[in-house]
């Protein structure tokens, strides 16, 4: 038998307050109108287990020896799922049996943690990445050298009021959220600093999938660093960035940082309201807005009803500021959006699963009439982008720095 550990101990008792009612696996009707699903990994894998009450039949079944080989099926239940908290928001909403808001992510998060404390995971792709972290301080295995590549050469400081955070992703592999955001700091005089290839990576990817160890070394790296450049607000590409700093650190790691830590957009909708953000070139495009998992409900699940709107608001405000954009929303917005497909881990381990959530936001996308969907993520923007090139859908996939970079 694997031995118990705090980490899934904690949650035995927790694990039978499913009702395994299923409110979990459709969105709110009364707020959409429709059943649609709302979670990506039950309604892909097609069997009750990957729906949030059968991770937590898993956490019970832990506790009680009933389950004690870590077969394919019980690896796939535990890493098939984006971590998105959909279910966190729906299972808040109907089940009325005790869960706090954000715990059936938390239950999932900790049972990763705890595979990784018995060596049975995370999945071998995942622990590679992990490796990639502990040795280039990125999960893409490019060289820490190139982290800063997008800038083609032009050099910034290493110590400013204002941090841009770049994030991995945003660094190798969707190089033109930070161009245009350097564009944007550029354009409307912002002084900034970039920790170059001290900057690491936050550690989201090592959360997600139980590595807890390291992302608490790069936690730590993170923090030291931001303080020794003097940064009073850190301005985050990423929506796991944004997340792992302001949240995370905290929690899981006793960090508390002594800077206000930000989302672009949160920052540019704070410009629009000192008046300081002006456009002067039209864009004339119909869009809509997909709401990040990291930046959205797991930030938002944690504020009363009337404050939700600080979490939601920002992208969409400066959207409809932007000259010649109609927005339109999907029906899946705010607390209640699709997930894109490529968290927790899941890009990596089940790639055609990812694609398949994505291209399902896309055609949800569609039905609006937008020829572009827009987001604040670069891991969002690629998978959502390698869902288009995947299914050949006639859409235009942008960050929304991208756009504000083109109209000013
Ligand atoms: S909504 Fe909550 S209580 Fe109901 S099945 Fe889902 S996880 Fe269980
Ligand atoms: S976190 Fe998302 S993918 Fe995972 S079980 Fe919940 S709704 Fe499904």
């Amino acid at each position: 038998m694997p031995p118990k550990t705090e980490t899934i101990k904690k949650w035995h008792q927790l694990s039978y307050l499913c009702a395994h009612c299923r409110a979990c696996t459709v969105g709110d009707y009364h707020k959409l109108g429709r059943v649609m699903n709302n979670c990506p990994s039950g309604t892909y894998f097609g069997h009750e287990a990957f729906y949030s009450y059968g991770k937590m039949e898993l956490v019970r079944g832990l506790n009680e020896d009933i389950i004690t080989q870590p077969t394919k099926a019980l690896l796939d239940v535990v890493y098939a799922c984006t971590l998105c908290g959909s279910c966190s928001v729906n299972c808040k909403d109907h089940s009325g049996l005790g869960y706090r808001a954000e715990d059936t992510v938390k239950i999932m998060e900790d049972l990763r943690a705890y595979l990784a404390e018995i060596g049975w995971g995370p999945l071998p792709v995942q622990a590679k990445y992990g490796e990639s972290v502990r040795t280039n301080h990125n999960p893409y295995y490019e060289p820490s050298e190139k982290r800063t590549a997008w800038a083609n050469g032009s050099k910034y400081p290493r110590k400013a009021e204002t941090l841009y955070f770049v994030g991995c992703t945003a660094s190798y592999r969707q190089q033109m959220i930070a161009q245009s955001t350097v564009q944007i700091f550029k354009k409307l005089g912002i002084e900034f600093a970039l920790l170059g290839e001290d900057e690491w990576c936050c550690g989201s990817p090592l959360l997600r999938t139980g590595q807890r160890k390291l992302a608490e070394e790069v936690a730590k790296h993170n923090v030291d660093v931001i303080k020794d450049s003097g940064a009073k607000r850190v301005v985050t590409s990423c929506a796991g960035c944004y997340k792992t700093l302001k949240l995370d650190y905290p929690k899981m790691f006793g960090l508390k940082p002594e800077f206000e830590i930000m989302t672009t957009a949160d920052l540019l909708d704070s410009l629009l309201r000192e008046e300081k953000l002006r456009f002067s070139r039209p864009l004339n495009l119909h869009v809509t807005y997909h709401d990040p998992c990291h930046s959205g409900r797991h930030v938002s699940i944690y504020l009363p009803e009337l404050e939700k709107e600080k979490v939601f608001e920002p992208p969409r405000n400066v959207l409809k500021a932007l000259p010649g954009v109609k927005l339109t929303e999907m029906p899946r917005n705010r607390e209640l959006s699709w997930c894109c497909g490529a968290g927790g881990g899941a890009k990596s381990a089940y790639p055609d699963w990812a694609i398949w959530t994505a291209t399902e936001r896309l055609k949800e996308a569609q039905e609006t009439g937008a020829q572009a969907i827009v987001s604040t993520c670069p891991f969002c923007r690629r998978n959502l982008s390698d869902a288009v090139e995947a299914s050949k859908t006639p859409l235009q996939v942008y960050d929304l720095t991208e756009l504000v970079a083109q109209a000013l």
